[in-house]
């Protein structure tokens, strides 16, 4: 069958509007949790290379002249905020004091995160809490304060972070595991309903990526070679591998993806 004329024009107009700057970022103001370091630092640096403004939640205060140096490079604006995430109402305060900020959020990347290794059978509740409360209850709390924001502004993205495990059982993480899991669960849940409101809701779920969280696994050379035997791509990623991805998932290159969890794994979960 032809392509109709309407279809065409449609495309000219759409390429019209975007101007080619489908990943452009500029006037956009993001919240990454974590973006001080390890993959969140990467994340936030390609968000600011892409034209964004930061607000950067985290822990401690590390990393945080190496990553506001290398924001500012880029000419756009970085405050950091100290924070336990996982206390009560840190979450309003988080959004509340972005918007103090930038006056807007169009972003948030749900990026902070832990993991406690011990075989099943050893674990304990405290692990099992202290992981839920990071990697899924402040997933929870953070995407629910900005999605009122996003609701009332009719757009916004939100990219949570799985993993590997959000896909697999794992071994000796079973609190890891089932916090991954159900981050891509709220994802897909906040994606079906914020998608009337414009926001669209999509997780990244990183393969195996050198950072300080997979330092111990690294180190155990029996375990490294069994992962990289699983790896087609050959090698652990680089942080700076994952970055292009979050400014898709930010971009209006993205407006039609909503409750995906992308694997950008080297390939590792078709083998
Ligand atoms: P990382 O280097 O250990 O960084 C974790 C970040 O989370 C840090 O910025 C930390 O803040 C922050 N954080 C932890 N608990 C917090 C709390 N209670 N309140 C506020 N901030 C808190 O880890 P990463 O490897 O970059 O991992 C980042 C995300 O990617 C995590 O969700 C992880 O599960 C996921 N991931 C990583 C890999 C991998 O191979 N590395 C693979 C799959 C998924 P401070 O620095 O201030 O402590």
């Amino acid at each position: 069958m032809e392509q109709s004329a309407e279809e065409i024009k449609q495309n000219e107009a759409a390429l019209d509007k975007f101007k080619m700057d489908f990943f452009d970022l500029h006037g956009k103001a993001a919240i990454i949790t974590g973006g001080n370091t390890g993959l969140g630092q990467g994340y936030a640096v390609a968000l600011a290379e892409a034209g964004a403004d930061l607000f950067i939640p985290a822990h401690s205060r590390r990393g945080w002249a190496t990553t506001g140096s290398m924001i500012e490079k880029r000419g756009q604006r970085v405050e950091f905020m100290q924070i336990d995430l996982t206390q009560s109402g840190a979450a309003d305060k988080v959004v509340q004091k972005a918007l103090a900020t930038f006056g807007h959020i169009d972003i948030l990347i749900n990026n902070a995160g832990m993991i406690r290794r011990n075989p099943l059978l050893e674990s304990k509740d405290e692990d099992w809490e202290a992981v839920i409360n990071i990697n899924l209850n402040a997933v929870y709390h953070m995407s629910m304060a900005a999605s009122k924001i996003f609701a009332e502004q009719k757009s916004g993205k939100i990219i949570n972070i799985g993993s590997m495990l959000s896909f697999q059982g794992g071994k000796f993480i079973p609190s890891y595991t089932a916090s991954k899991h159900g981050v891509a669960g709220l994802t897909k849940a906040f994606a079906s309903e914020m998608g009337a409101y414009n926001v669209q809701v999509n997780a990244i779920a990183p393969g195996y990526i050198k950072t300080a969280n997979t330092a111990p696994i690294r180190a155990d050379k029996a375990r490294n070679q069994e992962i990289l035997d699983r790896i087609p791509a050959g090698h652990w990623a680089e942080p700076a591998e994952l970055m292009g991805v979050a400014v898709f998932l930010s971009s209006k290159a993205a407006d039609y993806v909503n409750g995906h969890v992308l694997a950008v794994d080297g390939g590792y979960l078709v083998r």
